[in-house]
């Protein structure tokens, strides 16, 4: 696990974690948990041929709860795989279910966990389904898909939320390409809204690289990574990733590089006037704020820094700026 509990309540990085600031008082990550834990610090593995990195392990695994979204349960994992792999070799479509709390209204229990927005085949198994508790069961189970089957098991895989399905290739946002679509999507909403409401749109996995800035300044929001978009008439639109943490967290992810699965905001009267800006000035720089809501632990994990000779090459399209590869 690559993150732990502190006494206090505080969510700590493996990498982050220092005995004598931190104490040696480890918690599982799930707060409703409390399954006691160690840190193993980083180590040379394989006949010192691999750096294995910074984690924390269960003093034992029968001290975590059932429900518990941190704890990693080998055996149920590997059963899960196995039944996927079955499912991608006879061409079935994978559902992987995000059953995490993302919101802060969120109720866990009304969940209609087994509802699914796909349309029927008319076969009764067309579909196989897994149940994803946290950001690392996610990346886990993308990982097996791709290595297992490549592109063509990726496009066969639909990430399920409260009843409705979004192909995963479109779930992960991961090129700049991909920002401006969903941007462009949640625009289409804001210019058409009648309620005035914040818009909000289906969850999404993203690479958030908090600001070195943010971290100096100890407190205020989470900024990541600026991106700048072209648009009409030499305007040029300036997107400001924002993350909005609980306090147990906001210590946490300040300059940090992780993977995020939350759903994008956008503030209503501010990306009305954003949008009217752009459609009606010209050679202009406009500002807007992207949301991103972390209630929970489960919603983030730290990005694996890898060497620049072991990382996968060519797998994105030429012209696209890739922000993140698996
Ligand atoms: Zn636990």
């Amino acid at each position: 696990m690559k993150k732990a509990r502190l006494d206090d309540g505080q969510v700590v990085l493996a990498h982050q974690y220092n005995k004598a600031v931190h104490g040696d008082h480890l918690n599982c990550a799930d707060p409703e948990c409390g399954a006691p834990m160690i840190f193993r610090r980083e180590a040379l593995t394989h006949g010192a041929a691999a750096l294995r990195s910074a984690s924390f392990v269960s003093k034992s695994v029968s001290d975590h709860i059932s429900t518990c979204t941190a704890h990693e349960d080998f055996a149920i994992m590997a059963k899960r795989k196995k039944s996927i792999e079955q499912a991608l070799r006879e061409g079935k479509t994978v559902v992987l279910n995000l059953n995490m709390r993302l919101m802060e209204d969120f109720n866990a229990a009304a969940l209609p966990q087994d509802v699914i927005g796909l349309a029927s085949t008319g076969e009764k198994y067309d579909y196989v389904t897994a149940p994803m508790k946290s950001v690392e069961d996610f990346l886990d189970l993308m990982t097996m898909i791709e290595t297992k089957a490549g592109q063509k098991g990726l496009d066969n895989t639909v990430v399920n939320y409260k009843g409705k399905t979004l192909p995963i290739m479109e779930f992960v946002v991961d090129t700049r390409d991909k920002y401006r679509d969903l941007l462009n999507k949640m625009y289409k909403s804001v210019d058409t809204s009648q309620d005035r409401k914040d818009v909000t749109d289906f969850p999404r996995l993203i690479n958030f690289r908090a600001t070195q800035n943010t971290k100096a300044r100890d407190t205020g929001a989470i900024r990541g990574t600026p991106m700048n978009f072209a648009k009409a008439r030499g305007n040029r639109l300036v997107l400001l990733q924002k993350a909005n943490v609980e306090k147990e967290f906001q210590q946490t992810l300040r300059g940090e590089n992780v993977f995020i699965i939350a759903q994008p905001t956008l503030n209503y009267g501010e990306a009305q006037a954003v949008l009217r800006k752009l459609q009606t000035q010209s050679e202009q720089t406009v500002f807007l704020n992207l949301n991103w809501q972390v209630v929970g632990a489960h919603q983030f994990t730290p990005v694996e820094e890898q060497s620049p000779d072991t990382k996968p090459k060519n797998r994105t399209q030429p012209g696209q700026q890739s922000l993140f590869k698996f």
